[in-house]
């Protein structure tokens, strides 16, 4: 299709089908590699919406895309346009319960205007992240044992649907990965920063002392975030090989109150990932496993020695991976012991295999309402 129509509305900086770009678009942190046909940079709604009613008229497929981090090919295009959202990121309100914000805002941005507020959903790529991409995903982060995930602090969300509409919804659109349509303008809730908080990492031999520590933190109410790291992810991240529990307390209970300290070992946890991506170990995976299975997970993934950290308060862990072929056995592996395959990062194109029917059949429903032209984001999460 022609660039000109999309000049002429957007203005030539604001578009792009170079080859350079073309290649960028092709993928998100995925790595699975799509087409890009080209890339229109939102600025304007009044824009989106007049894109939204020529794809609906020439059948394109319209990609939102945030800062593309999502680890599940949910940014993928398919001969596609991809809509970047990134120069949306204005924050329009600030109150002391509330923000508006543009989709495009990115979260650590976000966080350092709120002074003594806080929004308390901290994923662990919260540098990059943006707003909008948060609520694609409904996103959580290392406070969901407190805070809960996205979902629970979006107030309202302003969306031009595929049918060309622009309406304010509630919660009901957050974690539909971009398939209803193009988020312009959200609302969010904000809560006071935690002054007083404190931490401690624990370190073990053993994992049935690991599982009697976080049982024991589990029922603590001053215990915000417990996160995991085993021996094999110990080791590749170059720390001492032993089984780590790092636990942030909401008051002084926990140990360490020095601020540097507590942002050194967040740093730690924050940068696991990384090293194990440098390592190779480049595909993570995000099961939730129930409470009474856990034990038998962890031990699996010990005899298998597959690297793994991650948020084991909430029952959920991060196994990483550096070759797709060997997850097939891990997914058979969490379905045998009753758990969720793809509990927190998203659907996209990697796991909507595995989405349950009865979230397959709301999700079907509202896109046929919201996008029955499909031009949506087409070919993820259903
Ligand atoms: C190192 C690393 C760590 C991570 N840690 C976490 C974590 O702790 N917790 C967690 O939940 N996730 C995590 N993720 C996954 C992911 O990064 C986050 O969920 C993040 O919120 C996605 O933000 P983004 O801006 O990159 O979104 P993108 O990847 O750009 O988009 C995500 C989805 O939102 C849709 N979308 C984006 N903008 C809009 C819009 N304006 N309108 C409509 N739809 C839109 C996209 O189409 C897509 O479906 C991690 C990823 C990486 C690479």
């Amino acid at each position: 299709m022609s660039i000109t129509w999309f000049e002429n509305l957007v203005g030539k900086e604001n578009v792009s089908d170079e080859i350079v770009d073309r290649e960028v678009y092709s993928t998100d942190a995925s790595q699975i590699k799509g087409k890009c046909d080209k890339v229109v940079w939102a600025t304007e709604v009044k824009h989106l919406h007049q894109i939204v009613l020529y794809a609906k008229r020439n059948k394109l497929d319209l990609i939102p895309r945030g800062a593309g981090t999502n680890l599940v090919g949910s940014c993928v295009p398919d001969n596609s346009v991809v809509i970047d959202f990134s120069k949306m990121n204005k924050i329009i309100a600030l109150t002391s319960n509330y923000v508006v914000v543009e989709p495009g805002v990115i979260l650590d941005d976000l966080n350092s205007v709120l002074r003594d507020k806080f929004f308390p959903i901290q994923p662990e790529d919260s540098s990059t992240c943006t707003i909008g991409g948060m609520i694609g995903i409904n996103s959580s982060g290392f406070y969901e044992k407190k805070y809960g995930r996205m979902k629970d602090w979006v107030l309202e969300v302003e969306m031009i649907d595929g049918n060309g509409r622009l309406k304010t919804y509630d919660s009901k659109v957050v974690g539909k990965e971009g398939i209803l349509g193009l988020i312009t303008n959200i609302k969010l809730k904000i809560t006071d920063k935690i002054d007083e908080r404190s931490m401690n990492v624990f370190k073990y031999d053993k994992l049935n002392d690991v599982l009697s520590k976080v049982n024991e933190l589990k029922s603590n109410q001053e215990v915000i975030a417990i996160e995991f790291i085993n021996l094999d992810a110990a080791k590749l991240a170059g720390l001492e090989e032993r089984y780590y529990l790092i636990v942030e307390y909401h008051g002084f209970e926990g140990g360490v109150r020095d601020l540097n300290e507590m942002g050194r070992l967040w740093h730690i946890r924050k940068k696991i990932f990384h090293k194990l991506a440098s390592n190779s170990y480049v595909y993570l995976e995000d099961p939730l496993i129930p409470q009474e299975n856990l034990a038998e997970f962890l031990y699996y993934l010990e005899t298998k020695n597959i690297p793994c950290y991650g948020p084991i308060g909430i029952n959920v862990l991060y196994p990483c991976f550096s070759n797709r072929e060997e997850i097939k056995e891990l997914y058979d592996t969490i379905l045998r012991l009753r758990g969720v395959i793809g509990s927190r990062q998203g659907i996209g194109l990697l796991k909507k295999n595995y989405l349950n029917e009865v979230m397959k059949e709301e999700l079907r429903n509202l896109k046929e309402q919201m996008d029955p032209m499909h031009i949506m984001n087409k070919g993820k999460v259903i």
